[in-house]
């Protein structure tokens, strides 16, 4: 759809609120004198960095080209027209022949002008010509970013991984990012995994001793490049490299402040095991190795202790945020060792005696307390946790809403899962909440480590509602996978521009996006994205995929999970979906990959559009290879229902496929962004596993009604021969 806004400097995205065009050209030059005034150390390297990314080279001796920016105090401007909170982001960058001014009241706008400075620039490299003109800037979202769950994908991303995702935040005017240091999963496998999905981003202790209790991820899978199969236990990359800090600063400077989030109670099973003390009891006193006691002294001190010394190692001036989760705070949760229903709720004598809502509310007041005397200005909660349908909402939580010294230390976010009914009794602008902050969440790029599973709509909704109910953050949640690079823009520009603009469709925010990053391929770029994001979304292919999620099973103590391949098999069966059907989706998914390897063919990109490229091939890739994996196996099971030869075309079938599947691997191991790859390669490697396992069996004579569709229990990974 086109757009009718007329825009003085096309090229900028996301667009100033004014720009002012001056008399004539400016002579921008390649070599500039950075001269700066009351610009902070981390301010002035965050304009340094972010111009020589552009390619801009910042001498010393330069006396024609300069860029000069001065942070001059609110008082030097004309703020009349800006809201007080967004008056921190506020810029004006005058262009002016060969010298370029930035103007700040405060430290925040200089990253913000050094970024659309950065564009002039692009432009002037280009062979465009740059007005002299003069701009005025600022957001209409106060607070604007991501948090990265920790969970698979983030577990595993280094420095450069991190750096990366910072620098196309900091593009996109988001000035926070969190990072997820604790959380689990518990309900959540990877296939055939053995364990539950914990990840504890961060040491126990300040210093570490050498039987620190440490999060590991189990990954087994076979390397296609080195033809050998892998069985590894890892500590998180944030740990095993100790770069917190690292990231931290990088982040700061590119204006892009990090702060902690952690998940403490709901489906908490890693920190109560590493931290006996935390644990809830059962009803003899013995800890379940789940959730947290909310009452005991002790394990107050631990908490003390262990988010205390994380705060002292890496927040020692303090922290603007601090995210708490009591994600699920049900009494009923599938137990991760064996699915029977778990309370998270501590069952010791100290906790038996109070209402759950009594504890909760008592407890929040002191870790809101503990945490601000550690330096944290505000502690944020998720919402949809405290509110819980309503029914933790008791008085004793209303009355702490109430109590405005606690409410003025708390943030509620209010998370939209997509599952409007859980809250929809609440408006964060309902009196209620009269006295706290709100931040808003849309869920952007959930488990990309399954499939892919992009979420224009919900971003673009939950901007539209922060603005409503004058929220002063949207913080999206999810993975950072440079697939999605369009949602982050889209996210970017949402919490920028003027909302007015009724043509302004998510269709035409993001093409004008794409025309700017992805100039003559831009078409074709989103075509690939929507086509990808149809596909992934496609119900049969939702039945394909490897994940297993527990629900509660009556009396299960083991093979509570999802039998892999055989439940997929039956729910096709079920659906009666055809050999056809699947094949088509495996030949849309090969279009795909063709079409992106296309893409990547033609230009030399640079390295942010080349991964970007890589991970959208490798996730049509990865649909690709879960199809004609289901493609084989329904053609084994026709063949196996005919009267004779049934096996031998059977065993023919699936050695052909094991060849096919390995040089398709190989294409995942080559484009998938390195934190994502080896979860993908263990859930797509097993497919060579079962193939094996299947022609043994075949082999063996063991009769079709027989057959196991599954891989056998407890595998492990082939020795080395
Ligand atoms: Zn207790």
């Amino acid at each position: 759809m086109a757009t009718n806004r007329r825009f003085e400097i096309a090229e900028l995205f996301p667009q100033p609120k004014e720009v002012i065009l001056g008399e004539g050209i400016s002579e921008l030059a390649m070599d500039v004198r950075l001269s700066t005034s009351n610009v902070l150390p981390v301010q002035r390297k965050a304009l340094r960095s972010i111009l020589m990314l552009a390619g801009v080279r910042v001498v010393a001796n330069k006396k024609k080209y300069v860029v000069d920016a001065q942070v001059l105090g609110p008082e030097a401007f004309d703020l009349s027209k800006v809201p007080a909170a967004l008056q921190h982001d506020f810029y004006e960058l005058e262009v002016k022949d060969s010298e370029v001014f930035i103007r700040t009241p405060y430290q925040d706008g200089m990253v913000w002008a050094a970024q659309t400075l950065a564009i002039l620039f692009g432009m002037m490299f280009n062979g465009r010509a740059v007005p002299n003109m003069v701009i005025h800037d600022w957001p209409v979202v106060p607070n604007r970013g991501l948090i990265l769950d920790a969970n698979w994908g983030t577990e595993r991303m280094a420095s450069l991984d991190w750096f990366q995702a910072l620098d196309s935040m900091s593009a996109m005017h988001l000035n926070l990012c969190g990072i997820s240091i604790y959380d689990c999963c518990s309900s959540i496998r990877t296939s055939q995994s053995d364990r539950s999905s914990e990840f504890l981003l961060t040491n126990i202790h300040l210093e570490p001793g050498p039987n620190e209790p440490a999060s590991k991820s189990r990954f087994r899978y076979y390397n296609v490049k080195y033809d050998r199969w892998y069985d590894r236990d890892d500590s998180p990359s944030l740990v095993e490299n100790d770069n917190f800090e690292e990231v931290q600063v990088y982040g700061r400077e590119r204006g892009v402040k990090i702060f902690p989030v952690m998940n403490l109670m709901g489906h908490s099973t890693l920190l109560p095991r590493l931290i006996p003390a935390l644990s809830a009891c059962d009803e003899k006193g013995k800890p379940t190795g789940y959730g947290l006691c909310l009452s005991s002294p002790a394990a107050k001190k631990a908490l003390e202790e262990f988010i205390g010394s994380f705060l002292e190692r890496y927040y020692e001036d303090g922290v603007e945020y601090f995210h708490l989760g009591f994600d699920d705070l049900s009494d009923i949760y599938p137990h991760a060792a064996d699915a029977l229903p778990e309370s998270v709720w501590c069952k010791c004598s100290k906790c038996k005696k109070a209402s759950h809502s009594k504890l909760f509310a008592q407890f929040l007041r002191w870790i809101v307390d503990f945490l601000t005397s550690k330096g944290v200005e505000k502690v944020v909660f998720y919402t949809d946790e405290l509110l819980q349908g309503e029914k933790l909402l008791g008085a004793d939580l209303e009355a702490l809403l109430k109590d405005k010294d606690f409410a003025s230390k708390i943030i509620l976010d209010w998370e939209d899962l997509g599952n409007e009914t859980k809250s929809k009794v609440w408006k964060s602008n309902d009196p209620k909440f009269k006295n706290v902050t709100a931040w808003q969440t849309p869920l952007a790029n959930r488990g990309n480590y399954g499939a892919f599973s992009r979420n224009l709509e919900n971003v673009d909704a939950v901007v539209a509602r922060a603005l409503k109910e004058k929220s002063d953050g949207v913080i999206a949640r999810g993975q950072y996978d440079p697939a999605y690079l369009e949602q982050l823009a889209l996210l970017g520009v949402r919490c920028w521009e003027t909302p007015d603009w009724k043509e302004d469709t998510i269709d035409a925010l993001r093409k004008r996006w794409a025309e700017l990053k992805w100039g003559g391929v831009a078409d074709r770029y989103l075509e690939v994205l929507d086509r990808l994001a149809a596909l992934s979304n496609d119900s049969v292919h939702q039945l394909l995929l490897t994940w297993n999620y527990l629900g509660i099973r009556p009396g299960a103590k083991k093979d509570f999970l999802k039998a892999y391949p055989a439940d997929a098999l039956d729910a096709l069966a079920a659906k009666k979906v055809t050999t056809a059907q699947v094949q088509k989706m495996a030949d849309e998914a090969v279009a795909l990959v063709e079409m992106t390897a296309g893409l990547m063919g033609e230009e030399r990109w640079d390295d942010l559009h080349r991964i970007s490229l890589q991970s959208i091939l490798a996730s049509a890739q990865r649909i690709r290879i879960q199809a004609e994996f289901f493609v084989t196996l329904l053609k084994v099971k026709e063949a196996l229902s005919k009267k004779s030869g049934g096996s031998a075309a059977a065993q023919k079938l699936l050695t052909a496929a094991i060849p096919v599947l390995l040089e398709e691997l190989k294409v995942i191991e080559e484009n998938m962004p390195d934190s994502l790859m080896w979860i993908t390669m263990q859930q797509l490697g097993l497919q060579k596993l079962f193939y094996e396992e299947f022609i043994n069996d075949l082999k063996a004579k063991t009769p079709v009604a027989k057959l196991t569709w599954t891989l056998s229990k407890g595998w492990e990974v082939p020795e080395d021969l």
